[in-house]
C-alpha cells in the first residue's frame, strides 16, 4: 500500500494511491493511516491533486555518514557506530515544492536517502522488532548548507533551514528496504547511484540505536543517511531522487 497526503478541494487529507503507470487514484482514508486504513468513499485521479509531504513528522532523526563512500568523500573513515542529528519538524517539505536557498549560504547540497517511517510509539526496540513498529518507506533530500554545516561544528543551521526536508511522494508500506538502488539525479544527470545494501548499519539497526534514545511516536522519520556523490544545487535546478520500489521524489531548487 502507499500512503501519501494530498491538498484536495475540501482540505487536506490521507490517501492511499492505487493503480499504476498514469492512471493512479488516490482514495481518501478517515483520521489517519496507521494500522488498517477505513476509507470515506471520495477519490480524485493522482493527476488532479496537489501532493503534499506524506507524514508531518513530531521529529526527523538523522543518520550522518552511514555509507563508506559517502564517510571518505566527506574526509574521514565511518564511524563505528551511527551518528545522530535532528532536523527540525518545519524543515519538511512535499514534492514539487521549491528548495529555498539561503542567502547567507554559499553551497547548499543535495543528499538523497532512504526514509522509514515510524508507525507506532515505540522505545527500546530491539532490531528483530524494528519491522513491527515501522509504517513503511519514502524519499527524503537531507539538504544541507555544507559551508554553514562545516563552519559551526554542529548541524542544526546547516541541515535545519526551512524547506531542507524534502519528503515523498509517498510511503510505500510494503517495500523490503534492504537492497534497493537509490539514485539522485540533478538536471536529469546522474550524481548519486548506489544501493541500500551497502548502508553500514541497516533500518533495524538503526530503530534500535535511535529507540534505546528517544521514544519514537507514530509519523517520526529516520532518514537512513545519503550515499557518495554529494554535490551543490543552484537556483532554477531540479534535483530527483528516485528509489527502487518506492518512487520518485521531485524539488526545484530556487533562492530564499
Ligand atoms: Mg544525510
Amino acid at each position: 500500500m502507499r500512503i501519501a497526503r494530498i491538498a484536495h478541494p475540501g482540505g487536506v487529507a490521507f490517501v492511499t494511491v492505487d493503480g499504476e503507470g498514469d492512471d493512479l487514484v488516490a482514495r481518501e482514508v478517515a483520521d489517519h493511516p496507521f494500522g488498517t486504513p477505513t476509507f470515506t468513499g471520495k477519490s480524485w485521479p493522482w493527476a488532479d491533486v496537489r501532493v503534499l509531504a506524506p507524514i508531518l513528522p513530531s521529529k526527523v532523526v538523522c543518520i550522518g555518514k552511514n555509507y563508506a563512500e559517502h564517510a571518505r568523500e566527506m574526509g574521514g573513515e565511518p564511524p563505528a557506530d551511527p551518528v545522530m542529528f535532528l532536523k527540525p519538524s518545519t524543515a519538511v517539505i512535499g514534492p514539487n515544492t521549491p528548495i529555498k536557498l539561503p542567502k547567507d549560504s554559499s553551497r547548499v547540497d543535495f543528499e538523497g536517502e532512504l526514509v522509514a517511517v515510524v508507525g507506532r510509539p515505540c522505545r527500546d526496540v530491539p532490531a528483530a522488532r524494528a519491522a513491527s513498529v515501522l509504517l513503511g518507506y519514502t524519499i527524503g533530500n537531507d539538504v544541507t548548507a555544507r559551508d554553514q554545516q562545516k563552519a559551526d561544528g554542529q548541524w542544526t543551521r546547516g541541515k535545519g533551514h526551512d524547506s531542507f526536508c524534502p519528503l515523498g511522494p509517498w510511503i510505500d508500506t510494503t517495500v523490503d528496504p534492504s537492497d534497493l538502488a537509490i539514485t539522485t539525479k540533478l538536471d536529469g544527470e546522474v550524481k548519486q547511484d548506489s544501493r541500500t545494501a551497502l548502508l553500514l548499519h541497516d533500518v533495524p539497526a538503526l530503530v534500535e540505536w535511535v529507540s534505546r534514545v528517544m521514544t519514537l511516536l507514530p509519523g517520526d522519520v529516520i532518514m537512513t543517511g545519503t550515499p557518495a556523490g554529494v554535490g551543490p544545487m543552484t537556483a532554477g535546478q531540479q534535483v530527483e531522487i528516485t528509489i527502487e520500489g518506492i518512487g520518485t521524489l521531485s524539488n526545484p531548487v530556487e533562492s530564499r
